[in-house]
């Protein structure tokens, strides 16, 4: 079952899965799920605050019982929009992969609200605009860090159904874990997918996420809940690969043409429909990180710095893109 509409809520997409959706998918908009068989129940990933946590874990209160208390919560990995919200689970088993481990609460809500309040160099504004405290409420939030772990794989039972963890990982992150609802043909795909949007990519492997991309391909299932943006099936996965694979051979071209971090990620043309996506500013810390990872000493290496670049291209392509306004013969209709 597949959901032709967009929208913000709570959605079931088999027996007894339900995606909790967060349009449009952009910083901090993530998606998370439900997974409930027999009066059990298990929840895939929490919120970036505890008001947007509380409200999901209320909706699937009321809509499915079981829900009222979490029995487990599996984090997909580490990052804060999928386990700012942990401590509202409480009593829950926390399972996340040995990976992710290490990678849990690298930013704290402390160190984030210091950028955000007074850090006021291009990076620490861009992090105001997006995730500020307009935006998210950081206080009273209690990391709340996995109580179980596992390498590979691992099976969990939700009454009679089986959800078979598979940490596939380094690809987002270090420690990504894909969580598959089998008799509902589901699969949380954590961030291993952002469909609409432009994908942050700070850490792990794009080889890996492509080899993700093929482990999700692989499975035997109908329905995928994207980590930002839509609930999909298999072609939204080929999409999204396909992405990994363009990202990775523009880059390389610019690469091994000399060009600075950022001036190759201004120079990359996208081909539809990642023309539209959200965020493209996104791109330089995708190329920062493929330059990285090819040996390139010329790399931004500061949190806070690699947001400045981020800032400094957005406003590079809205200058461009006011000029192309006014350009007469570019062709288009304005
Ligand atoms: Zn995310």
């Amino acid at each position: 079952m597949i959901i032709d509409e967009y929208a913000k809520g709570l959605f079931q997409v088999g027996g007894g899965t339900y995606a909790y959706v967060q349009p449009n998918g952009y910083w901090g908009q993530s998606n998370a799920g439900l997974i409930s068989d027999g009066g059990q129940s298990m929840l895939v990933d929490t919120l970036m605050d505890l008001r947007l946590t509380d409200e999901m874990l209320t909706v699937m209160a009321d809509a499915v019982p079981a829900a009222s208390k979490i029995d487990v919560l599996v984090n997909s990995h580490a990052d804060i929009d999928h386990t700012y919200g942990n401590q509202l689970v409480k009593g829950a088993r926390i399972v996340a992969s040995q990976a992710s481990a290490s990678e849990f609460f690298k930013v704290t809500p402390e160190y984030l609200v210091d950028i955000i309040t007074n850090d006021h160099s291009e990076g620490g504004r861009y992090i105001a605009e997006k995730m500020g405290s307009h935006l998210f409420d950081y206080s009273r939030i209690v990391l709340t860090p996995p109580t179980e772990t596992f390498d590979r794989q691992k099976t969990i039972m939700v009454g009679d159904k089986e959800v078979r963890l598979l940490a596939v990982g380094p690809a987002h992150t270090a420690g990504d874990v894909i969580v598959h609802s089998v008799q509902d043909r589901v699969v949380f795909t954590g961030d291993l997918l952002f469909l609409g949007v432009h994908p942050a990519i700070w850490a792990g492997s794009v080889e890996g996420w492509i080899d993700a991309c093929d482990t999700m391909l692989s499975l035997d299932v109908d329905t995928f809940v994207s980590g930002h943006g839509p609930v999909t099936d298999k072609n939204g996965v080929r999409t999204f690969r396909a992405y990994l694979v363009e990202i990775r051979a523009e880059t390389r071209k610019r690469f091994e043409a000399g060009l600075s971090v950022e001036e190759a990620a201004f120079d990359i043309a996208w081909s539809p429909p990642f023309d539209e996506w959200l965020s493209p500013e996104r791109v330089v810390g995708c190329v920062n990180y493929l330059y990285r990872s090819w040996g390139s000493t010329d790399t931004i290496d500061d949190f806070v710095g690699v947001f400045a670049a981020l800032s400094r291209y957005a406003k590079r392509k809205r200058a461009t893109g006011a000029e192309h306004v006014h350009t007469a013969s570019c062709g288009h209709a304005h």
